[in-house]
């Protein structure tokens, strides 16, 4: 997580450890030969909380469809009328880190808090970090799956 700059910069710098993101990219071609990215990625970001300003650990999560778009190619203003997926003009190779991180900027929330902050701790008490998690989607196929 820390080389990501922009990222990094949202970052509570001193929990950021070595805190990965996690990401998965899946290509593929229609029977029109239209060529599909799909992103997906997932990072729990510490955060500060904009309440109490202790630190919030924040699940961030992403799905992005684009459909690539090669330099020269014409392609329909219908697209830009569809949000299901966004264009992504191709001119050399796909710079994936800067994709990655914007996806995982686009999924921070834009005032970071905790469900409920922890009392203010008395003297000489430790607070430990609240994790915050969204449910996630897997954990909703988890249980699905147990049912
Ligand atoms: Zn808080």
């Amino acid at each position: 997580m820390a080389a990501f700059e922009r990222l990094s910069a949202e970052c509570d710098s001193e929990e950021i450890g070595a805190r990965a993101v996690r990401w998965a990219l899946q290509g593929s071609v229609d029977a029109e030969g239209v060529c599909w990215l799909s992103l997906d990625v997932t990072a729990d970001v510490p955060m500060q909380c904009q309440r109490c300003l202790g630190s919030v650990v924040v699940e961030a999560h992403g799905v992005s469809r684009f459909r690539l778009v090669f330099a020269g190619e014409e392609w329909g203003d219908e697209d830009l009328e569809d949000d299901s997926f966004e264009a992504l003009e191709i001119d050399g190779p796909l710079d994936l880190a800067t994709l990655v991180e914007d996806e995982v900027l686009l999924a921070l929330p834009t005032v970071p808090t905790h469900t409920q902050c922890a009392m203010p701790a008395k003297a000489g008490e430790q607070v430990e970090p609240v994790v915050e998690k969204r449910p996630s989607p897997f954990a909703v196929l988890e249980k699905l799956k147990r049912n």
